[in-house]
């Protein structure tokens, strides 16, 4: 059994940032399970379904297959054996996964996967529902969440550096509307696990986060 730390928590909290660099120093391996939702996601899109077509969505879950190898330490993501991590950080991605993540059909086809990989290894897994659903009896939880502000402003300036022009009141609604589906679902809902350790971000730089985390680790 693998060494399993748990971290959850909603849209631009900065869980991948923080679980990356916590993987760096303690030696574990990073599972990112937003991409695993987001490859499934793609394939969606690729057989032309829309986000509100439920019922297509759910018949298609059945036919992707997600698969994960790491390359120099870094996750890559295979979907029905072509690698598509480059494509997973695609806007309309992001929205497909965010609505597709909520159907009973695509979640059964990763908890497997995402259970396999945590028993192989010493993994720092993210998500939404890891602490509460995927390994509940990890060694250690996090909760990690940010004011709706504070997770705006550091998406919207993502997006400015990348020289994507966006409005912050539109950034601000999405996150919003990404944090209201994820808590209201009636499958595997974000919440914060009864033995998960809340970090609140928005006033804490990266490395005083990353340092309280790793306190809590072997
Ligand atoms: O974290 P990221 O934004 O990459 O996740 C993409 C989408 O996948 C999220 O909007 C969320 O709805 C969903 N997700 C989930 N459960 C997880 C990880 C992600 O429902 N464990």
């Amino acid at each position: 059994m693998g060494y399993n730390v748990a971290i959850d928590g909603p849209a631009g909290a900065g869980k991948s940032t923080i679980a990356k660099l916590v993987a760096k120093q303690k030696g574990y391996i990073y599972v990112d399970t937003g991409a695993m939702y987001r490859a499934m996601a793609v394939y969606f899109l690729d057989c032309g379904i829309l986000p509100q077509e439920i019922e297509k969505i759910r018949k298609a879950a059945k036919e992707a297959r997600v698969g994960i190898e790491y390359e120099d330490g870094m996750q890559q993501v295979y979907l029905n054996g072509e690698n598509v991590t480059a494509k997973l950080r695609e806007e309309a991605v992001g929205n497909m996964a965010s609505v597709s993540s909520a159907v009973p059909e695509v979640r059964a086809r990763l908890l497997d996967l995402q259970r396999n990989l945590a028993s192989e290894k010493d993994v720092i897994m993210d998500g939404r529902d890891i602490g509460t659903n995927v390994l509940p009896d990890a060694d250690v939880k996090i909760y990690l969440t940010a004011s709706v502000e504070t997770r705006a402003k550091r998406r919207f300036d993502e997006l400015t550096e990348k020289g994507i022009f966006c409005q912050f009141d539109e950034v601000a609604r999405d996150i919003q509307k990404r944090d209201e589906r994820d808590m209201n679902r009636k499958t595997a809902p974000l919440k914060q696990a009864e033995d998960a350790i809340l970090v609140d971000s928005s006033d804490m730089t990266v490395d005083e986060v990353v340092a309280v985390i790793c306190s809590y680790c072997k």
